[in-house]
């Protein structure tokens, strides 16, 4: 990676013109790779699993964004509140309410993104987009006072079928601007290295990058 690769990353724009935030996955990378990246000013990192995660806060500079963008345990929510930048992957009620639990013994508020299940692959996590009424209806009547709801996430099919990534990834969109009325959100969080150019087409303002990135 050099600094001009990760700069045309950081020049992305989508559709809408709108900036791009990139979250470099670092889930395969050890901190030594870690750091080559972030001495090339990258600030945002995620990871999927808890105990990498807060392995690598313990050890790396403290100004870092950490992102968790794997699924979450419930038992594992307490390790990463008070550190955490985002929760990409929030798929359940219990683990909305969990968070809001836990933020609020540490009295603070924890930013998260509602993951959508838009994939046909059987083992990605998320609410049901018939689901997202009741998150919303929830989260407005201030059920999860702790809990700052800034987006939506979601991962496409794994598949070579661009026009089937693409119709995900346009439902998520309609998702997200039909939530955005409601209340205000910020991040459209969809695309990894093999589909973040078909996300952009969809709006997406930020997206997550392993292997573009760490080679
Ligand atoms: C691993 C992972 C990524 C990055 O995948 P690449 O194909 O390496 O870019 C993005 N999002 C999630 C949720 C992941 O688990």
């Amino acid at each position: 990676m050099t600094l001009k690769m990760i700069e045309a990353f950081r020049n992305l724009r989508n559709k809408n013109g709108d900036n791009v935030r990139t979250v470099a996955v670092s889930k395969r990378s050890t901190n030594e790779e870690i750091m080559n990246v972030y001495n090339l000013n990258q600030k945002d990192f995620g990871e999927n699993r808890v105990q990498d995660l807060v392995a690598k806060y313990n050890k790396l500079p403290k100004d870092i964004n950490w992102h968790m963008i794997g699924h979450l345990q419930r038992n594992k929510v307490k390790d990463i509140i008070g550190f955490i930048h985002l929760i990409h992957s929030v798929d359940s009620f219990r683990l909305l309410d969990q968070i809001n639990n836990e933020s609020t013994k540490k009295n603070l508020k924890t930013d998260v993104l509602i993951q959508v299940k838009i994939s046909k692959d059987v083992s990605k996590y998320g609410f049901s987009a018939y689901e997202l009424d009741d998150v919303f209806k929830n989260y407005l009547s201030n059920k999860y006072r702790n809990v700052n709801i800034l987006g939506l996430m979601g991962m496409a099919t794994f598949t070579e079928n661009i026009s089937q990534i693409e119709s995900e990834f346009s439902f998520l969109s309609v998702l997200y601007k039909k939530y955005s009325k409601i209340t205000k959100l910020k991040y459209l969080s969809m695309g990894m290295s093999g589909d973040y150019l078909s996300a952009l087409k969809y709006n997406s303002n930020m997206i997550r990058l392993g292997s573009a990135i760490f080679k």
